[in-house]
């Protein structure tokens, strides 16, 4: 049978800050993805929060971006906000930018990534996959991380190893910026474009990776990217992005480990932070923890499920960045933390000129611009005469 998997993310508001959401709040959530699921809308559904922001992990027979499904996760934000505006939650529904979805939450303020696939077909025996949940950060910030593990070989050996890994993968970049009706999109075969996508994404405020396909297997999708600004949405600066991804892995995809292997050796530096306006390394945690780190460290989730034929999640899943491992991965990432920050806002430490234009630095600085004065350059002025001199007794 086919099958989606859907993960739709938001904060609608949270305790004391942009921390985390309240007790009250994730426990509406699950009651309702629990009576969902129980009503046959979803197959199984499961609710955890990242940082500030709540995540659905569903699957469902919907199809992607179907009314259904996205309607449904609305409405679970929206019982939220109510709870989190009762609760005087800072930022109550803060994700939520229009007043009410057409039937597809993208582009209203959520975070969604959602892959439909065949469930257990011959050359997948399998079903397994993996959800990453970022928070305090953009979706650019999953670039470095896939590009590492789906094009270079020092950090994922499959890619030398597996006959099918080694075929490599389609890979489809967006262009974040671009507004309209339509998305401004490019996809790239890999090994052969590897550095056509290596320069497009580079650039990781402007293009994102959003989705990654098998090219043994062109139907299959292995990756899906949350790929969206939400300033490009509300036109300001109303709350970074915190991007979601679903990889399904092992079975002709790159296995977990080879996922979470640039997270644990990169200690990658995202734009995001407190006001979403800093550089600074992005940190690995454990599944429903509370941002409180100098700042807001932006900071990183994963989690793995595996699929019956059925379509539920098994019993359990599996929190891969809350191991030992991850500790010392921590410590490494807080002390690049506090290095960084002991430069506060300037040059680098800052995010870039582009990023800041949301932000209210952008009326300040309108605001000098039009005190500047305009100053004798005594150095200039003699140069000139100097040239002036010079042709007068040089004419053509
Ligand atoms: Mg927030
Ligand atoms: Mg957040």
């Amino acid at each position: 049978m086919r099958v989606t998997l859907s993960v739709i993310k938001a904060d609608v508001g949270s305790v004391g800050g942009h921390t985390m959401p309240s007790a009250a709040m994730v426990g509406r959530a699950k009651q309702l993805v629990a009576d969902a699921v129980k009503k046959g809308l979803l197959l199984d559904g499961m609710v955890t929060y990242t940082g500030d922001d709540i995540a659905l992990i569903m699957s469902h027979q919907h199809g992607t971006a179907a009314a259904p499904v996205h309607n449904f996760a609305w409405d679970v934000f929206l019982q939220a906000t109510a709870i989190a505006r009762s609760e005087g939650n800072y930022g109550a529904g803060q994700d939520l930018l229009v007043d009410a979805p057409s039937g597809n939450v993208r582009g209203a303020g959520p975070a969604v990534a959602e892959i439909s696939f065949e469930l257990l077909p011959k050359h997948r025996p399998a079903e397994a996959f993996m959800v990453f949940a970022a928070d305090k950060c953009a979706p650019g910030a999953y670039n470095l991380p896939l590009y590492l593990s789906f094009c270079d070989p020092m950090h994922n050996g499959g890619l030398l190893l597996s006959p099918v890994l080694h075929k490599g993968f389609t890979v489809t970049v967006i262009d974040m910026d671009h507004r309209g009706k339509e998305d401004r999109v490019i996809k790239l075969n890999i090994p052969e474009q590897v550095w056509d996508l290596a320069a497009l994404i580079r650039d990781e405020d402007r293009f994102a990776i959003e989705a990654i396909h098998s090219r043994v297997h062109p139907d299959e999708q292995i990756v899906s990217v949350a790929a969206t600004r939400l300033h490009n949405v509300a036109g300001k600066y109303t709350g970074k992005d915190d991007p979601v991804a679903l990889v399904r892995v092992q079975s002709l995809f790159p296995a977990p480990e080879e996922l979470v292997e640039p997270w644990a050796t990169i200690h990658q530096i995202v734009t995001g932070d407190c006001r979403g306006s800093h550089n600074m390394p992005i940190m690995p945690t454990a599944i429903n923890q509370a941002v409180t780190g100098p700042y807001c460290l932006p900071i990183v989730s994963s989690l793995g499920f595996s699929l019956n034929k059925e379509g539920k999640f098994s019993s359990n899943y599996v929190d891969f960045f809350g191991g030992e491992a991850f500790d010392y991965v921590r410590h490494k990432v807080q002390e690049k933390a506090v290095d960084f920050r002991r430069q506060g806002f300037f040059g680098v430490a800052m995010a870039s000129k582009t990023e800041l234009a949301y932000t209210g630095l952008t009326d300040t600085l309108t605001a000098l611009d039009k005190k500047f004065e305009m100053r004798r350059d005594d150095a200039a002025v003699s140069k000139e005469s100097r040239k002036a001199s010079k042709d007068a007794k040089d004419p053509d």
